[in-house]
């Protein structure tokens, strides 16, 4: 995909973006949070973001540790609250650059019911949200998004419950910028962060991250080159899933199950909570 995008080097995100006694991250190997801070780095520079005026915020579990290796005000919430924290500095000072870093467990299980009404208010906040299928650091158990008959700590025989799929819900919720992409290859995740933050109003970047402590030694996906080809094998272009869904055989249907859509759901413009609490206040003199 050509994005016009100029990837920048390890050593020019280092001395620019990073916190470097913070270093090294507490991440596991394999882990693929380091892509996800790597990608958001590179998208803060391809918007030119002033960090003196951006904060990051976040909530509890492994990819909510990522703020604080990042040079900028950063806010480490509690379990679940990350929106309302960031909603809250949002109507304070809708000057700064809100961006929240949350995972799977922690923003659509836990968090859940504020990621439904941040949506719905249409904050100007960027989401990136990591989904690695479970409760990473509090102990592997299975999350809102655990795959069908996934191994978790709590489902040992199988998951039988059906996941979410959070961008579905998001879209569905009206939310301007809704993208999915796993970590894989780097120019669309980059891209869409970068959208995801020139947006006006809520903007959810899901991330596929794989977990090999956690999730992965659990389904077979311990190791990092088995992980990655799952991740390729298990995700399809979202034109391409609805050119098979509309004209493909049964046999290309049924591949498509077990499958992620991958690509950007959404990309709209809506009144966000801001326009409408600048229109409140005009019309009554507040
Ligand atoms: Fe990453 Fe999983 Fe280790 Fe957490 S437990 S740092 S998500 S590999």
């Amino acid at each position: 995909m050509a994005t016009g995008l100029r990837i920048k080097t390890a050593a020019e995100l280092r001395t620019n973006y990073l916190r470097r006694e913070m270093f090294p991250t507490i991440f596991c190997d394999g882990c693929g949070l380091g892509n996800v801070l790597n990608y958001t780095l590179w998208a803060i520079d391809e918007v030119g973001l002033d960090l003196d005026r951006t904060v990051f915020v976040s909530g509890i579990g492994c990819s909510s540790r990522l703020p604080g290796y990042i040079n900028a005000d950063g806010l480490h919430a509690t379990h679940g609250r990350a929106l309302a924290f960031a909603s809250g500095i949002r109507a304070a000072n809708p000057d700064l650059t809100v961006i929240v870093f949350t995972g799977d467990g922690d923003g659509a299980g836990i968090g859940g019911n504020h990621l439904l009404h941040t949506i719905r208010r249409n904050m100007d906040i960027t989401v990136i949200l990591v989904n690695n299928f479970t409760y990473g650091m509090t102990g592997g158990q299975s999350a809102p998004t655990t795959p069908d008959g996934g191994f978790s700590s709590t489902t040992p025989y199988g998951n039988i419950e059906h996941p979410l799929d959070i961008c579905e819900l998001a879209k569905a919720l009206g939310a301007p910028y809704v993208a999915r992409w796993p970590v894989v290859s780097p120019a669309q995740p980059v891209k869409s962060i970068a959208e995801g933050i020139r947006k006006r109003g809520f903007a959810l970047i899901e991330m596929l991250t794989p977990c090999p402590t956690a999730y992965g030694r659990r389904n077979g996906l311990k190791e990092i080159e088995q992980i990655w080809r799952w991740y390729r094998e298990h995700t399809v272009l979202l034109d391409e899933w609805e050119w098979v869904e509309q004209f493909g055989s049964p046999e290309e249907r049924e591949a498509l199950r077990g499958k992620m859509k991958i690509g950007v759901f959404q990309d709209t413009e809506r009144e966000t909570f801001e326009d409408r609490w600048a229109a409140l206040v005009a019309r009554e003199k507040l």
